[in-house]
């Protein structure tokens, strides 16, 4: 199975480019963000404890993150792979999916970083949040979200450097240019 991790920070690209990934190599796609978004919006229990963290621009905790995943990930059949959007987001949430995978007999193939400068994707959140009304997506949450991730997501290079499974994608450009450099890390596997 191809396991791939798509990683990088909030306006990065992950969605566009999973959406591509999904598209060209037939595999699944468990996007964290659009998994609580949607229990948000059909007001459930997790829905509003999620909402509560999500408008401050937090992390949902560790241990509720890693049964959804569990449980979108064991609803997949015969699957040909994951892609793994927004999740891991911290070292506990990376070594818990590393458990998670090796109880199915998997393993994680790579791990995508797409590198963006923060100006870059500052600019792209305030877009993206007057186009697409995501409410996290203004000012002060944007600025939250980026703190997190510098402090809390960002580890993980080094986490997955240490795994071997580490690679650097350049994600400023066309989107075409960004998803071929994607595609030649793939094919390599
Ligand atoms: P995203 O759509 O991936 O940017 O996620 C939006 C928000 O959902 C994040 O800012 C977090 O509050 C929450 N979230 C998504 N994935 C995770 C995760 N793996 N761990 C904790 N919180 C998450």
């Amino acid at each position: 199975m191809l396991n791939i991790v798509i990683f990088g920070a909030p306006g990065s690209g992950k969605g566009t480019q999973s959406e591509r990934i999904v598209e060209k190599y037939g595999i699944n796609h468990i996007s964290t963000g659009d998994v609580l978004r949607a229990e948000i919006k059909n007001g459930t229990e997790l829905g509003k404890t999620a909402k509560s963290y999500i408008d401050q621009g937090q992390l949902i905790p560790d241990a509720l993150m890693v049964d959804i995943l569990a449980s979108v990930f064991d609803s997949f059949q015969d699957s040909k792979g994951v892609i793994f959007d927004g999740f891991p987001r911290t070292i506990p949430q990376a070594e818990a999916l590393k458990v998670m995978l090796k109880e199915r007999g998997q393993d994680i193939s790579v791990m995508l970083d797409l590198d963006v400068p923060e100006d870059e994707l500052m600019t792209r959140l305030i877009k993206r949040g007057k186009d697409s009304g995501r409410a996290d997506d203004n000012e002060e949450t944007i600025k939250k979200r980026l703190v997190v991730y510098n402090t809390q997501t960002s580890p993980l290079k080094e986490f997955y450097k240490g795994e071997g499974k580490y690679q650097h994608i350049n994600g400023l450009g066309s989107m075409d240019g960004i998803f071929e450099e994607i595609c030649k890390a793939v094919d390599t596997l």
